[in-house]
């Protein structure tokens, strides 16, 4: 998979020579072909002609290359059933042990962009290993669109070996664009059809929404979510496509990091961001190969089987957020010299309780994992469930605290050019020093905190948290369609003396 330009890095020991993993630059050569992206309502040239997606791109790359690095072979490969040394991403977990192996690559990309990623590398993957979990369940299915009739467990079994193969990247989306829902033609106006049938495969025309890191990634991966009793046949699809596919449009929304600013002043923003795009299909092939369900409504209830990874993949990234947040809570008070005072205790303590519940969640939801019908080893999905409940319905509160800890210290910031400038970078080192650290050392945290609480990356992080994998009405209804509690009734019919 190398070619002659590229700088052939060493795999770390105990690796096999044989490898299925790309470098950073081999994975940005898969993006510059040819798709169509627009941005502040240009069309660009490529992805990296915009600042935001370009460091967006290279923070994604530097995972790539992190695959080389002996310090990170552990967390982000693993060796496949050839014998190869593959990403993690695509790693199918058959055992408790595998999925504890698989969450170092989540852990890995959550550290990597401070949770500030909700698609990295290994998201999308863990939608199509969500399919192979029931692969005896689509092996079932028929398609439902007369002239195209591929068989669906094959097709899902060669995507994932495929993945794995080419260390692919891919976003999905699930969603379809926001428009009246109280309007049944709205509803199915936002649905991705079939138009047309080929000897290849479908045409397929509509749009999908906030298809985050679409830009930045090689495939998306996508259905209808929703209507799910009304879907008409020709809306029932799972299925993939390159996004340089002919017919597919990606309108980027406004972009909020702080691409190429300096490290001191945004740490984290300077990073770029995952961008999200709306994504506009006209009469786009989808190959018969690419295609996982067709036509059949029944498929289409699938969604939280399939999607267990990914909401684990969820949850994880926020564990590992939360766990930043403890970190970053902990220093405030050391800096500023609070540890001290009780109640300012209490505020990180209600902090340290978030991470501490959604380990407990993570390690739960493992704990009580069990095989598919594709005997593959699947979180359990009432602990995910009321896991990313109470992630959600908690992380506005603590963000709120850690913003409180910081007081005035979180706007009181000037930035390097300030500190640097001989005629008031002296004020600002003689005021403003923080408890056993000097004025400066004070800031970068105060500019990390921002970063991750209160810049307009964050605001677009905390929205994202919030409904990315539903939000919260759509979970409490999940956790009362899918938490069975047969036992919990007989018991307290048995207390009340109840028949
Ligand atoms: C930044 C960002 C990134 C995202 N990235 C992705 C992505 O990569 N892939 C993807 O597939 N999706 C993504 N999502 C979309 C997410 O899946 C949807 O936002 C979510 O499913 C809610 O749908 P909606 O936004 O269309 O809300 P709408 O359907 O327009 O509803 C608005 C609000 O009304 C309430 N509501 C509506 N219907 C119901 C109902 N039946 N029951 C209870 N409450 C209801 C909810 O509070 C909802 O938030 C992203 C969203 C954001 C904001």
């Amino acid at each position: 998979m190398m070619n002659a330009q590229t700088p052939k890095r060493e795999l770390a020991e105990g690796h096999k020579p044989g490898h299925k993993l790309k470098t950073g630059d081999e994975f940005k050569a898969t993006l510059d072909d040819g798709r169509a992206l627009w941005v502040a309502g240009k069309r660009i040239a490529n992805v990296f002609a915009d600042p935001a997606l370009s460091a967006g791109v290279d923070l994604l790359a530097s995972m790539f290359d992190d695959q080389f690095d002996p310090a990170f072979a552990d967390a982000t490969t693993f060796i496949d059933e050839t014998g190869a040394v593959a990403s993690r991403s695509w790693q199918v977990p058959r055992t408790k042990e595998d999925l504890a192996d698989r969450r170092k690559m989540i852990e890995y990309t959550s550290l990597k962009t401070a949770g500030t990623f909700g698609r990295p590398p290994d998201l999308a993957p863990a939608i199509a290993v969500g399919l192979l979990a029931h692969l005896p369940t689509f092996k079932a299915k028929k398609s439902l669109i007369e002239g195209c009739s591929p068989d669906f467990a094959e097709n899902i079994e060669r995507y994932v070996a495929y993945g794995r193969d080419h260390n692919l990247t891919a976003s999905e989306s699930l969603t379809g664009p926001q428009n009246d829902r109280s309007s049944p033609k709205g509803a199915e106006a936002s649905l991705l059809k079939v138009t047309k049938v080929e000897p290849d495969g479908i045409r397929v025309s509509g749009a999908k929404t906030v298809g985050s890191v679409s830009a930045q990634a090689n495939e998306i991966f996508f259905t209808n979510l929703g209507g799910i009793r009304e879907t008409p046949a020709e809306a029932c699809i799972w299925a993939s496509v390159p996004i340089n596919s002919d017919g597919i449009k990606l309108i980027s929304r406004e972009m909020v990091s702080h691409p190429g600013a300096d490290p001191f002043d945004h740490p984290v923003a300077r990073l770029g961001e995952e961008a999200d795009q709306l994504i506009i299909f006209e009469n786009v092939l989808v190959r018969k190969e690419r295609i996982f369900n067709l036509g059949d409504p029944t498929a289409m209830s699938y969604y939280g089987p399939v999607c267990v990874f990914a909401h684990w993949h969820v949850l994880t990234r926020l564990a590992v957020k939360a766990e930043l947040f403890v970190g970053a809570g902990q220093l405030v008070l050391d800096v500023l010299g609070t540890s001290h005072i009780p109640a300012v205790q209490g505020m990180l303590g209600e902090i340290i309780q978030y991470a501490q519940t959604l380990r407990a969640f993570i390690t739960a939801a493992e704990a009580l994992a069990k095989p598919t019908d594709g005997e593959v080893m699947a979180p359990d999905v009432g602990m995910l469930t009321a896991g990313r409940l109470y992630s959600i319905e908690e992380y506005p509160r603590i963000i709120h605290i850690l913003q409180e800890l910081c007081g005035q210290g979180l706007v009181m910031r000037f930035g390097k050019a300030a500190f640097d400038n001989p005629e008031i970078g002296h004020h600002l080192a003689e005021l403003l020093p923080g408890k056993g650290v000097s004025a400066a050392v004070k800031e970068q945290l105060m500019n990390f905190i921002w970063d991750m609480t209160s810049s307009s990356l964050a605001g677009r992080v905390a929205l994202f948290e919030n409904v990315n994998a539903s939000p919260a009405p759509r979970l409490r209804e999940r956790l009362y369609n899918e938490v069975k509690r047969d036992a919990f009734i007989a018991q307290v019919k048995t207390l009340a003396g109840m028949p």
